[in-house]
């Protein structure tokens, strides 16, 4: 099938079918094209939690549409295919406990830990979170929640994401280590577990100089889960909408560099926008959705073969839920 026949397919079969079809910002321009809805990680999940068709195909990473089933346990949510975000997957339930005994080995009590969870993170880590009093946080919120955090007097555990853990603390003026990394905890605020984004971290203080060398008077704009020395030069410091946002609203003769996934840039472009590197940042996993994966998933419904649906237990769903309704509430 062409690309025109194939998208007319998958729109007759998700009205048929009763399917509403979420993507990222981070997705290719046709699959984005197609969505009924698209935002990021938290408007996604807000969004479909609402919609009131019984099925969910999720354009996105695999916590993305865990985070439907957390808030909409009901909805049937398929993905097109199963991807995962990198970051995710550098924590686990175990890699959580181990961080846990190296800080009491530190001499940290465990009752003396608030672990607070990027949601970029499994159910099972936002569950174990949730089981100890923490709350889950985005990018745009993670500085309210640790304000309110730290008011439990307890040492921060942040994770998976050591970069947004580090430029938050620089940006209240706290303390801040690296588990693991030789340093005592007992002397820093925020403790953050060594998790990182492969793509955010593709973005360099060489690349910033070279923009500035080049263009005197561009702006910088760069996401959170940057470096925190590339964050530091950076002209504005965003989540993904709060840079969407903040450009959008610059005047269209303002020269711009953006350090953000690819094809969400590419989407803000105009002949004054950049993207801040000289390689192409995109990210891998949520870059395997194809149109032809939309339709397969559309397919599988069809025959009820239900293929890539997300399932959790209800006693991680629960837990979960604890850790990403402390964020609501607030
Ligand atoms: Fe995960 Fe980074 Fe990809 Fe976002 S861009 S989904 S944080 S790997």
């Amino acid at each position: 099938m062409n690309e025109i026949v194939l998208k007319d397919e998958i729109i007759k079969l998700k009205k048929a079918l009763h399917v509403s079809i979420v993507a990222h910002f981070y997705q290719k321009d046709e699959v984005f094209e197609l969505a009924d809805f698209v935002g990021d990680s938290l408007q996604l999940a807000q969004w479909a939690a609402k919609d009131e068709n019984p099925y969910l195909l999720f354009c996105g990473v695999g916590f993305m549409g865990q985070s439907v089933k957390i808030l909409a346990p009901n909805k049937r949510v398929f993905m097109p295919k199963i991807a995962c975000c990198a970051m995710a997957r550098m924590i686990d339930v175990g890699y959580f406990d181990q961080n846990i005994e190296i800080l009491k080995a530190a001499g940290i009590k465990e009752e003396d830990i608030l672990p607070v969870t990027y949601i970029n993170s499994s159910a099972e880590v936002k569950a174990r979170v949730g089981m100890m009093g923490g709350y889950v946080c985005t990018s745009s919120n993670a500085k309210k929640i640790i304000i309110e955090a730290r008011k439990s007097n307890k040492k921060i555990l942040f994770v998976p994401d050591r970069c947004l853990g580090q430029n938050i603390a620089i940006e209240m003026g706290l303390t801040s280590c690296v588990v693991g990394d030789g340093s005592d905890p007992k002397l820093s605020d925020i403790l953050c577990y060594n998790g990182f984004c492969s793509v955010h971290q593709l973005f360099d203080v060489e690349d910033i100089a070279f923009y500035r060398a080049k263009y005197p008077g561009i702006l910088i704009v760069t996401h959170p889960e940057c470096k925190p020395e590339v964050c530091a030069l950076s002209d504005f410091v965003g989540s993904t909408s709060q840079i969407i946002d903040f450009v959008q609203k610059l005047p269209k003769e303002q020269k711009v560099a953006i350090g953000t996934e690819y094809n969400m840039v590419k989407r803000l472009r105009n002949e004054n926008t950049y993207i801040l590197s000289s390689t192409k940042p995109e990210c891998p996993t949520m870059n395997e959705t194809s149109l032809q994966d939309v339709y397969n998933a559309l397919k599988s419904i069809q025959e009820e073969r239900f293929e890539n649906e997300i399932t959790i237990s209800e006693e991680t769903r629960k837990w979960a839920f604890v850790a990403l309704s402390r964020m609501f509430e607030l």
